[in-house]
């Protein structure tokens, strides 16, 4: 990966918001590494009876503001880069939301799609024990991420159990709700990335009925889209690795959700339109949803975009460079850290009911949430407006902030 790409881009935003807040050395010094970056090799059985070494990491980049948290990738693409890029972003992200937690994220090299059931599961569980001396929910909680779900996170939760001799719900989030999983975290990114969205929506006067084009239709992409069709936005494009739908009236998003479960994609679902070209980015929609890897918006598409507002419900899915096309074309952009921190936002919740042994209804965890998103909302928006700047540098305005507090609070300056 070009590393302007990488973790560079967070050496680049810290730079930036340093001289914006006077951040002084001996905090700025601290934030521009992770706290600690474990590289673990997992051997599996393979079906076939030999033994494969995957690899995995678990980066933990600061925890000032309360333990790590993040999730786990299972990715043929995962990095050492990318992981520890991932967990700074962590870090600012449940600062951003004000929630008492810091940043991490775990990763393995592995494309799941190619392993067998009883492979992956004994991948999972040989994760956790290569990492369980690492984590804990005091320690570091991990939680889902790109191609894991809650059944892989029962069956970490599981093996940390077996490993530790007793219960502790609270070391993974994102579990099965059997086994004290939280109501709507299957939804949560996509629900706080819609609260945001109607928000950031009414400042530039689009109204609900706006069109919509989500490139991505996993788990935040597809809830994301039927949430907001229910809110009354028309989603006119969807895109996934494989191909791209549109229909200018607006597209059915239960039935093409049923069509992907059965097909794998959302390629030639017979109620889109025959449209030239192939590219979701370029489609005419009021508002653009990245909702896939990181770097998916770059300077050679960034031109050709055509909404008034983009919300990003991926990590990382605008390069700096795009960022730049992307301002001076006049789109509001909705910065991943606060986009996409619904899901971190009810983790947290989740791991506030592991540690009561008390659950919430969903309308209160939904309530709580909207909570946390409108409020994180607001203040970013008045700081944006107080130094006339992006929604990005706001946002990082206010999270490096909160980080930095907390660690000169604690005596490290
Ligand atoms: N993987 C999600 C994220 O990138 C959720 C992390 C979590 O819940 O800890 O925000």
């Amino acid at each position: 990966m070009n590393p302007m790409y990488g973790f560079d881009r967070i050496l680049r935003q810290l730079e930036k918001v340093k001289a914006l807040i006077n951040l002084e050395d001996n905090i700025y010094s601290q934030l521009l590494e992770a706290q600690k970056v474990l590289e673990v090799s997992i051997p599996v059985k393979m079906d076939n009876g030999f033994i494969k070494i995957f690899k995995g990491f678990r980066a933990q980049y600061n925890n000032a503001r309360g333990p790590y948290k993040g999730g786990i990738r299972f990715h043929a693409e995962v990095t050492y880069d990318e992981v520890k890029t991932l967990s700074a972003w962590m870090t600012f992200k449940t600062a951003v939301v004000d929630i008492p937690l810091g940043g991490g994220k775990g990763g393995v090299i592995v494309d799941p799609k190619t392993l067998s059931a009883r492979e992956l599961e004994a991948l999972s569980r040989g994760y956790i024990r290569a990492i369980h001396k690492f984590i804990g929910p005091n320690i570091d909680v991990p939680a889902p991420d790109v191609n894991t779900d809650p059944k892989i996170m029962g069956w970490m939760l599981d093996e940390y159990e077996k490993v530790a001799g007793h219960h502790a719900p609270g070391v993974i989030t994102g579990k099965p709700l059997s086994i004290g999983g939280s109501e709507i975290r299957s939804f949560s990114t996509a629900q706080g990335g819609a609260y945001v969205l109607d928000e950031a929506a009414k400042k530039i006067g689009l109204k609900r009925g706006a069109t919509v084009a989500i490139q991505g239709f996993g788990n935040a992409g597809s809830h994301m889209a039927l949430i907001l069709e229910k809110m009354g936005y028309k989603i006119t494009t969807v895109s996934d690795s494989k191909g791209l739908v549109v229909n200018c009236s607006g597209l059915n998003i239960n039935e093409l959700a049923v069509y992907k479960v059965k097909t794998g994609s959302v390629k030639d679902f017979p109620s889109g339109e025959k449209i030239e070209g192939s590219k979701c980015l370029e489609q005419d929609a009021d508002i653009l949803i990245p909702a896939a890897l990181e770097n998916s918006i770059n300077k050679d598409n960034a031109p050709a975009i055509k909404a008034k507002l983009i919300v990003e419900l991926a990590n990382g899915p605008v390069t700096p460079e795009a960022d730049e096309i992307l301002k001076a074309k006049g789109i509001l952009v909705v910065p991943d850290i606060l986009a996409n921190a619904g899901g971190v936002a009810v983790s947290y919740i989740e791991q506030v009911q592991n540690a009561y042994n008390f659950y919430w209804t969903k309308d209160k965890v939904l309530r709580k949430l909207e909570g946390i998103m409108c409020r994180s909302f607001a203040e970013i928006w008045d700081i944006k407006e107080k130094y006339k700047t992006d929604m990005r540098t706001a946002a990082y305005i206010l999270s490096v902030e909160r980080v930095a507090q907390a660690m000169r609070d604690r005596g490290w300056g």
